[in-house]
């Protein structure tokens, strides 16, 4: 495995330590049981190649919080103070590129059954340098997956729990076994859902198309960036149930997600979708979103968090 480009410092108990401090037991309840909840956040280089921009921080601040309250978790924070503490990190670890940044909430009680209550509750967060995790612009080809998304009643799908991607790492593995890059997950009503971290986009006649929320999906905020996107260039929405074949037959299809951030598909089944190459409407998607988190869009300004830049200590 290639060595992961971590940074320095980790926010771990409540205090910033040194990230090879920052270690749990092996009894951890979460450890055992896959109780836990999580966050995955980038912060990208400015365009001007000095401020590192955190995407939709409040946003991903909020959904771990109301991940927490899913699992009974009680934490001394709430969406701005949570918000506040990734950013002193980021300050503390003072990046030169982007980063990738992981918040999590766990249960450090040792009791041998798995609960939501009376087993405690902490955040820890560290932070990574990351590029792409998926090919942003040649493409992925893309594996309906023979494991159905999790539904909402077995566990809840708007929560972004640990345990939940197991599902997450079957459904790659079958997809990589089957020579694609990315799989996509169809839900018990056998209509589309995900992909194994990310959401997923079809156009056809010009209309982009996603699953409804209700799909049993992550309310993915890569997602809900690009509806805002595509209402305000004029590209007609929608949010309804897609079926398999619908992909098969789609112009255009594309995942996103903070991982991904955007990739499009350009096979499904080996199966060519459109041309088998990057789609017009996902080609001029992918540049309002790269321009938006590079700091080149005043229009999303609000949506980015600047990490102020480590004052250097004096030699001397
Ligand atoms: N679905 C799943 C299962 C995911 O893991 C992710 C990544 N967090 C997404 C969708 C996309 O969510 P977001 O855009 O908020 O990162």
């Amino acid at each position: 495995m290639a060595a992961i480009p971590m940074l320095s410092h980790a926010f771990f108990e409540g205090q910033i330590v040194p990230f090879g401090e920052a270690k749990v037991s092996i009894g951890t309840n979460t450890l055992q049981y896959g109780t836990g909840a999580f966050a995955g956040i980038r912060g990208y280089l400015d365009a001007d190649g000095e401020t590192v921009n955190i995407f939709r921080l409040p946003d991903h601040s909020a959904r771990l919080l109301r991940s927490a309250k899913l699992l009974r978790a009680e934490l001394p924070f709430d969406r701005d103070s949570l918000a506040a503490t990734i950013v002193a990190l980021a300050e503390r670890n003072a990046p030169t590129g982007d980063i990738y940044i992981r918040p999590f909430v766990y249960k450090p009680g040792f009791d041998l059954t798995p609960k939501l209550r009376g087993m405690g509750d902490e955040l820890a967060i560290y932070m990574l340098q990351m590029g792409d995790y998926l090919d942003t612009s040649k493409g992925v080809r893309a594996v309906v997956s023979s494991w159905k998304r999790i539904a909402d009643n077995a566990i809840p799908s708007r929560g972004k729990f640990t345990g939940a991607y197991v599902n997450s790492a079957f459904a790659k593995d079958e997809a990589e076994e089957k020579g694609g890059e990315e799989a996509l997950l169809l839900n018990e009503q056998g209509k589309v859902a995900e992909g194994s971290g990310c959401n997923v986009f079809i156009v056809r006649d010009g209309v982009l198309t996603t699953p409804p929320i209700s799909a049993d999906i992550l309310e993915g905020i890569t997602r809900r960036s690009f509806i805002r996107f595509a209402v305000d260039a004029g590209i007609p929405v929608e949010q309804r149930e897609i079926d398999r074949s619908e992909v098969y037959l789609a112009d255009e299809a594309f995942f996103c997600g903070t991982g991904v951030q955007v990739s499009p598909i350009i096979a499904i089944d080996g199966r060519p979708i459109g041309e088998g190459v990057m789609g017009p409407i996902t080609s001029r998607l992918r540049d309002i979103f790269f321009d938006t988190v590079r700091g080149r869009n005043d229009r999303y300004a609000e949506w980015l968090t600047p990490v102020r830049q480590a004052v250097p200590v004096a030699a001397g």
